[in-house]
């Protein structure tokens, strides 16, 4: 009995990692201006640790480069931690630079990750995303989700929490395209930290539902396509346009890394429609805490493979 009751209270040490895997909107082409030889569309990768073992990993997004910059992040960490562990998707939209290598991901993680013999390959990749979203997936990667069978779709409603182990990913409905969504994300059970996904935004979200579900994150991935708002042109808000508008500050963002608070990363950025062109990472991050100081300390921008850990 006493052996018993010792087991039961051993107390679970639980963390997260979260990567970006990579950051940018505009690919090789407009990035090799600046150097730039590596890269891709946003993606990032969510992994919960439990006891030193990883439980699960959570994929958000798989644009053109995810491969890549998973196998980048194999380097750091060993391809078993990458490809081994239950693996889960979420889509935050039907445009192309979200999920054009899905099906590459998922012939790989499920018949090359597979067993030894021909047949025995890992059941089909579980998918969540919206119906709208499911309609562009399954018209581009067809044989995945029928003959291949490495793909299945799992229903996304905005508003509608799903528990992935002690995650919560929480879509919300946003103006970008139809069935677009951001993801709110809660880990562990009092909800201690909230990573924001929060790329791809034709208006800022300000409204009081939607803000009441993504405010107060420990950190916020956000869109900044281009620096002019340029909306009907490019379908995204642009940076001026999501700090003048006040979508930065009712964020209330916050940057206390000791506290595993990290403030908020510009993702998903192009600058090559803007009319004075685009900026390197640098140059962004500069002129944008010269534009608006009182966001100096709590809006960076991202880099490739930028890791961040929550605890709780
Ligand atoms: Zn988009
Ligand atoms: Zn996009």
């Amino acid at each position: 009995m006493a052996q018993a009751l010792e087991t039961t209270s051993i107390v679970m040490s639980s963390h997260v990692i979260y990567r970006q895997i990579n950051k940018d909107y505009a690919f090789w082409i407009e990035k090799r201006r600046f150097g730039q030889r590596q890269g891709g569309n946003v993606c990032g990768l969510l992994t919960h640790v439990q006891d030193d073992a990883i439980r699960a990993n959570i994929l958000f997004d798989c644009g053109l480069g995810t491969l890549q910059g998973l196998a980048d992040l194999c380097d750091e960490v060993g391809e078993a931690a990458v490809w081994d562990h239950p693996l889960t998707v979420f889509i935050t939209h039907g445009h192309i630079d979200h999920h054009a290598e899905l099906m590459l991901l998922s012939e790989i993680y499920c018949q090359r990750r597979g067993g030894d013999y021909i047949h025995n390959i890992r059941p089909p990749l579980t998918v969540y995303c919206t119906v709208e979203t499911q309609d562009h997936l399954y018209n581009t990667h067809r044989w995945g989700y029928t003959g291949g069978r490495t793909l299945t779709h799992c229903l996304l409603t905005p508003g509608q929490t799903i528990p992935v182990g002690p995650i919560a990913v929480h879509p919300v409905a946003v103006d970008h395209c139809p069935g677009a969504v951001i993801f709110a994300i809660t880990l562990g059970a009092g909800g201690a930290h909230k990573v924001l996904i929060g790329w791809d935004l034709r208006s800022p979200p300000l409204d009081p539902v939607q803000l009441a579900q993504i405010r107060h994150p420990s950190l916020a991935l956000i869109e900044g396509a281009t620096w002019t708002p340029m909306a009907t042109l490019t379908g995204h808000a642009g940076i001026q346009l999501l700090a003048e508008s006040g979508f930065l500050d009712s964020l209330e963002i916050e940057f206390d890394p000791h506290n595993q608070r990290y403030g908020a990363y510009l993702v998903h950025y192009s600058g090559w429609e803007d009319p004075e062109g685009a900026l390197s990472d640098g140059d962004m991050e500069r002129r944008f805490h010269r534009t608006y100081p009182h966001l100096a300390s709590v809006v960076r921008v991202a880099q490739r493979l930028q890791a961040w850990r929550f605890d709780f």
